[in-house]
């Protein structure tokens, strides 16, 4: 089969042919038809979620959604011919958090697909049926590729804030593979939106496709939030992660105000006072990833048009290595992804 693979960490992505994988155990063997093409691959090929010498050579691709073509001897058949999108996660299905739908903090978690195990840039994939999620009827595989990610991270991030009707949510980065979807999953909790960029298209994608506010965060000194909120938003979602984005949304929230954390870059950190949080009473929420659960609630939202996935770019496997490079220099609206 054909294969996009790596072999050293932070090394290029090179076209290779090799066996197809055997479907071990619980595993189930997936034809993929498509899987995402965002930053996040680019932090799992540099070696970021893991960089263990014995995973390579190493196919990258984590957003993968294909059919499930044969089950291992200790797997059920039952998923056999479904569609199904793979969750990121290797977790163990057992421990407390995983009984309690908190499966991003399982205590027996083992990597990642696409890290710690072959991902999606190749034509058939195993992964374990834990990871196997049906994808509903009538979603067609690119755009089910945004959902155990770029969408189900949002819906956990929604709960996570107390999203709801009258929400003010501030998204920094809207115009990215992620947090297009939080925009739009926030409106889908009720949140009146706010989105910040820097790229031109993506702020006219914001304003004009999904009818929220674009505000220009090329200066931070300067970005402001709408008067009507009183500059002020009860919940900012931080997809940036560096110092200056995490200081103006500390700046700006109001009381009662959370700042959620999803993005990280080792050795960053920002400066925050007792005085601040308890004078103003904010709370700064970290959200890991989403849980099985959530990616069937991104299903249901993407099925009932509640959220309208964004892939801007469908390429072939010769384009991937140059799509992530536009990854890499931030001018993807929304999300790109691979077809077979
Ligand atoms: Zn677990």
């Amino acid at each position: 089969m054909r294969a996009l693979r790596i072999t050293a960490w932070g090394g290029p992505l090179h076209e290779a042919t090799i066996d197809p994988p055997v479907p071990n155990d619980s595993d189930l063997l997936v034809r993929v038809e498509a899987c995402g093409i965002g930053l996040t691959v680019v932090n799992c090929m540099q070696g970021q979620l893991g960089d263990d010498p014995s995973y390579l050579p190493l196919t990258p691709g984590h957003e993968l959604v294909g059919i499930v073509e044969a089950a291992g001897p200790a797997a059920s058949a039952a998923l056999v011919g479904q569609r199904v999108a793979a969750y990121f996660y290797l977790i163990c299905g057992t421990c407390p958090h995983c009984l309690s739908a908190e499966d991003s903090l399982c205590t027996r978690f083992r990597g990642n697909v696409g890290v710690a195990i072959d991902g999606g840039y190749a034509e058939y994939a195993v992964i374990p049926a834990l990871n196997a999620i049906p994808v509903p009827d009538g979603i067609d595989p690119v755009a089910a590729t945004t959902i155990p990610d770029a969408i189900a991270t949002p819906v956990h991030v929604a709960r996570r804030a107390r999203i709801e009707p009258g929400t003010r949510v501030a998204v920094l980065a809207a115009g990215g593979g992620v947090g297009i979807h939080m925009a739009q999953v926030a409106q889908a909790y009720g949140g009146d939106v706010a989105g910040l960029d820097v790229v031109p298209a993506k702020l006219a994608y914001l304003a004009d496709e999904l009818g929220i506010t674009a505000i220009d965060s090329a200066d931070f000194g300067s970005a402001a939030l709408p008067a009507a909120w009183g500059g002020q938003a009860d919940v900012i979602i931080d997809l940036y992660g560096r110092e200056p984005a995490q200081r103006w949304a500390i700046e700006h929230l109001a009381r009662n105000g959370r700042l959620v954390a999803l993005t990280t870059f080792p050795g960053e950190s920002f400066g925050l006072s007792s005085r601040e949080l308890v004078l103003r009473q904010l709370s700064v929420l970290g959200s890991r990833y989403n849980s099985r659960y959530e990616v069937g609630l991104a299903a249901s939202f993407v099925r009932s048009g509640r959220v309208r996935p964004v892939v801007s770019s469908i390429v072939g496997p010769e384009q991937v290595a140059a799509t992530l490079d536009a990854v890499r220099a931030g001018t993807i609206l929304g999300r790109a992804a691979l077809a077979w």
